[in-house]
């Protein structure tokens, strides 16, 4: 990757949405779920971008090109750094109440200090501490952004991250940011598994109620049908089972327990 226009893959889904993809794993082998998905959706009047991703190539030129004038909202899905080290370039961010103190602080990455790639010389060159957006606003499930003619309503599912959110639109697409997707999975710690298995029961209902909806994740494939949620949850009921199984890794500071379709890594912290 030697270029800013190599290094985001975009591509027009739907006349209203399109998918802003970043590799991650270029900043350290640990992390496999390539890519990440930024979803910017058009309406009449306004834009709704999800995530900022990295922060290592500007991103906002880009976005500005799509939107032709139309108002910006940036929303974080959670506050974990792939998600919002490009939150600096944007003024104004939105993001769950949870999270908010998180997202209004510099990041600290000194986690990637020993990393083997070549490109944390970008982060090392900010000393591993990336400035937050200069003004952060809170929301909370419920809030619906108007874009004029589509519609964005947040739905609060805890448990990934305790701010985490997903969002549905008005036009049938279900957003489940890193609360559902196929790939190595982040979990709390285990006494909080009730919690994600409430999130993704609520997300299960949403598509009871509203047959045919596409989901899309944050990370790798997309769209999947909403086998997804229940491949998920009954994975992560499976756990206890298979318990004795798991493996440190230490990195994460987490369990690893590598189940049928997904691999989890569980918080110990
Ligand atoms: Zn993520």
């Amino acid at each position: 990757m030697s270029n800013d226009s190599q290094h985001f893959e975009i591509s027009k889904h739907k006349d209203y949405l399109y998918v802003i993809k970043e590799n991650i794993s270029i900043v350290h082998p640990v992390y496999r779920n390539d890519p990440l998905n930024m979803y910017l959706v058009l309406g009449s009047h306004s834009a709704l971008l999800l995530d900022t991703g990295c922060g290592l190539y500007p991103l906002k030129p880009i976005v500005d090109d799509l939107i032709s004038g139309r108002t910006l909202f940036i929303l974080n899905t959670h506050t974990h750094w792939d998600h919002i080290l490009g939150n600096e370039e944007f003024g104004e961010v939105y993001v769950h109440k949870n999270e908010a103190k998180i997202v209004s602080k510099p990041y600290d990455l000194s986690f990637l200090i020993d990393s083997p790639c070549e490109i944390v010389k970008k982060y090392k060159e900010k000393n591993f501490s990336i400035p937050p957006a200069k003004i952060i606003k809170k929301i909370k499930d419920g809030h619906e952004f108007d874009l004029g003619e589509i519609s964005v309503k947040v739905i609060h599912t805890p448990g990934h991250s305790p701010g985490s959110i997903c969002l549905l639109t008005s036009r049938g697409e279900l957003f489940t940011s890193d609360v559902a997707y196929y790939g190595d999975t982040f979990l709390p710690k285990r006494n909080k598994f009730p919690q994600v298995l409430k999130s993704l029961l609520k997300l299960i209902e949403i598509c009871e109620k509203q047959k045919n909806l596409e989901l899309y994740p944050s990370h790798q494939k997309y769209p999947c049908d909403k086998t997804l949620l229940t491949e998920l949850y009954n994975g992560i009921k499976n756990i206890e089972n298979i318990w004795d199984t798991k493996k440190p890794f230490d990195f994460f500071n987490a369990w690893q327990i590598d189940g049928e379709k997904f691999r989890y890594y569980i918080s110990r912290m």
